[in-house]
């Protein structure tokens, strides 16, 4: 059976640092927590799984996310930026291994958000294996999971993620996902359209839908 996967930026409050664009991408506490009732009932309702993503790594993960999660027993998995553990508004080491020991998934963001396909191949290919390994180290369990900073990829990503360790791939291309899938379509939350978990359920289960989201694909991954 698929899942439905949402992706989150950050809880509450933006830091001032945050870009006025990225600020779309953040959802107030009030707002994520009727997200994550809402999911709560529908799994309980229909059976159908929802997964919570977190990427960049925003302390709110771990503030207003986590305890959220674990209240309505939704699962969560979260994607930070090894590079930015020693910034205090992201999450530390310490963190990412509480995160981890709670029962969540934790995977890569790379090392400091950048657009991949723009790599130069060793470039890139420092970027999947340090962060890996970061992370890894910072929450005691071996990293097989990224997600994609803002999305991108080509084939030279797809290919690099494969061979330095990465067994599963989080996009930020809408649709649904089934547990084995190796590429894993995501929505992400914006706070100018909100989250609709049914509606968005049956748009993404449309044949007219699904055909177009896989040509649309394997046109991004032969690049
Ligand atoms: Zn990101």
């Amino acid at each position: 059976m698929p899942e439905l996967i949402l992706t989150f930026h950050g809880i509450g409050t933006p830091a001032d640092s945050i870009g006025d664009e990225e600020k779309n991408y953040w959802a107030t506490a009030d707002v994520f927590q009727k997200i994550i009732a809402e999911a709560a009932e529908f799994t309980a309702r229909t059976g159908f799984g929802v997964l919570v993503t977190f990427d960049d790594g925003n302390k709110s993960d771990i503030a207003i996310g986590a305890p959220t999660l674990l209240q309505y027993g939704v699962p969560g998995f979260f994607f930070p930026c090894s590079g930015r553990v020693s910034d205090p508004a992201y999450l530390s080491q310490s963190d990412i291994r509480s995160l981890s020991e709670s029962g969540f998934g934790i995977g890569s963001h790379g090392i400091d958000h950048v657009k991949w396909p723009s790599l130069t191949p060793q470039q890139l290919d420092y970027e999947l294996s340090q962060s890996r390994l970061e992370i890894g180290e910072a929450c005691g369990v071996e990293i097989v999971d990224a997600a994609l900073p803002f999305g991108f990829y080509d084939s030279k990503v797809l290919r690099a993620l494969g061979s330095k360790g990465y067994k599963t791939i989080y996009s930020s291309d809408p649709g649904l996902s089934r547990a084995s899938d190796r590429f894993r379509r995501r929505y992400s939350y914006r706070s100018d359209r909100g989250i609709d978990i049914p509606s968005l359920i049956r748009k993404f289960e449309a044949p007219f839908f699904r055909g177009k989201s896989r040509v649309k694909h394997v046109l991004k991954s032969w690049r």
